[in-house]
């Protein structure tokens, strides 16, 4: 899949990794057993922004994921939910915590900055106690007491401009326009793919919390062992596509519990109402996930040809020309435009882009050095590899005229959100704004069939 273009335009991907103030302090392990300190990391945002931007992403997440609609499991994570908040160190700040479940069988969860918790069914059924869906529900609240959402996205926007917006930074503070690209549940390439250091801290806080509440403090821990042993690699759960397995997470979890003071006696393991709620969602209908290319998200459909006939789409520093069949998906700096069928979500709501355009800008460092246009688009496709580990160049940069402004050409290929490969054109112009990229993608088998039109669009741009 294409994380960052999958998130539209780009924001989703990762920042390139930068020695940034690691928030981990690991204590000095002496006689005297003493629990790990964690702190959130270096942000941007203040907590009242981590609550606007998680509030905005969670009501887009409640209208696009199918819920379970069951009172019943909704009022037990809750309940389950409230018991390890209790427990946990959110370093002074409130948080309105909201837990929700999720008709997707795929096991994964995932919370929102700010407190807005989703876990899927596939994780109440995969869970063999309550403890062990209470470790998965303290690894996610640990994710927003620690703000690693908001933390990941401050260093994307400082070493990328992945926002597209300058001005965070000489600011000192997130401005009105990032904030808004950041509401944006697509955005969850940013806010919710985290580092295997913030994995490693999210363990250990969710460790604490499972001691802290009773519960059997290995059991987060091995509910990720046994997902990993379950499925051997093949088809691993979607919840490591977001939170992947920092090395040597048990060892690193039994340090922790020795630190606590060892195993505690008489640990919690289950209870009659994790039972009663796992029975629950085992009877809820199935819901068929969307696919990309599927309309109606039963099987995989192609899209329509794309129309001959265009619409216009004017942006702040340019316009183009569309199909009139396909649609517009976000705004200004964040765009796709794509065919019915050509856009899903998966369950974790990562916009995932099969066929079409995604437009996107990104900052440029110095917008006049005469090789400026090579560095910006080598930037570019370096941060998108890096989200993306199976994307390839296949043709190398070759310099072009977009609207008669110099520009580059470059091809990939990827993993396509649909199976099999897809291709991936992009072309990078540097204007006063930043790189402008327009990324064109198809699946590789029917390449062919949408050249023609990405042709047209990229005709069709003109700058101001
Ligand atoms: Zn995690």
């Amino acid at each position: 899949m294409f994380d960052a273009i999958r998130s539209y335009a780009g924001i989703g991907s990762r920042a390139a990794g930068i020695g940034a103030a690691a928030a981990l302090l690991l204590c000095a392990s002496n006689a005297q057993a003493q629990r790990t300190e964690l702190r959130p990391g270096w942000n941007l945002f203040s907590v009242q922004q981590d609550i606007a931007v998680g509030k905005q992403n969670a009501l887009q997440a409640e209208k696009q994921l199918p819920l379970c609609n069951s009172p019943k499991v909704d009022a037990y994570l809750t309940q389950l939910g409230i018991k390890l908040v209790a427990h946990l160190n959110t370093h002074g700040a409130t948080y309105p915590w909201e837990f929700h479940c999720v008709n997707d069988r795929a096991i994964n969860a995932f919370a929102l900055p700010g407190g807005y918790v989703f876990v899927n069914r596939g994780a109440i059924e995969a869970a063999d106690n309550e403890a062990q869906l209470a470790g998965v529900m303290a690894h996610e609240i640990s994710h927003v007491a620690l703000r690693h959402g908001t933390n990941q996205a401050s260093k994307a926007q400082a070493t990328q401009g992945v926002l597209g917006i300058a001005g965070g930074l000489l600011g000192g503070g997130v401005s009105g326009a990032m904030l808004e690209q950041l509401g944006s549940f697509a955005a969850g390439g940013v806010l919710l793919r985290y580092s295997r250091n913030a994995e490693t801290q999210a363990d250990i806080s969710g460790t604490q919390v499972l001691y802290d509440s009773g519960y059997d403090p290995r059991a987060m821990a091995q509910f990720f062992e046994k997902l990993e042993a379950e499925t051997k690699g093949k088809n691993p759960p979607e919840f490591f596509s977001d939170h992947p397995s920092p090395d040597h997470r048990v060892d690193r979890v039994d340090q922790e519990i020795t630190k606590l003071g060892g195993l505690p006696t008489n640990a919690r393991k289950d209870s009659p109402e994790f039972e009663a709620a796992k029975r629950e969602v085992m009877n809820l209908p199935i819901v068929k996930k969307a696919t990309p290319g599927a309309a109606g998200g039963g099987g995989i459909t192609k899209p329509a040809p794309p129309s001959s006939n265009m619409s216009t789409y004017q942006a702040a520093g340019y316009s183009l020309k569309y199909p009139d069949n396909w649609k517009r998906y976000g705004e200004q700096d964040n765009l796709a435009f794509a065919p019915d069928g050509g856009v899903g979500n998966d369950s974790s709501g990562h916009g995932a882009l099969a066929y079409g355009i995604s437009v996107g800008t990104q900052k440029v460092q110095d917008a006049n050095a005469p090789d400026a246009l090579n560095a910006a688009t080598q930037q570019l496709i370096d941060g998108l590899k890096q989200s993306n580990p199976n994307m390839k160049v296949v043709r190398q940069a070759v310099r072009v005229r977009l609207n008669n402004q110099p520009a580059l050409s470059t091809y990939l290929t990827n993993d396509s959100p649909v199976g099999g490969q897809e291709t991936d054109w992009i072309i990078t112009a540097v204007r006063p704004e930043g790189l402008v990229y327009f990324v064109c993608t198809a699946p590789q088998a029917e390449y062919s069939n949408y050249d023609k039109t990405f042709g047209s669009i990229l005709d069709s741009v003109r700058f101001k």
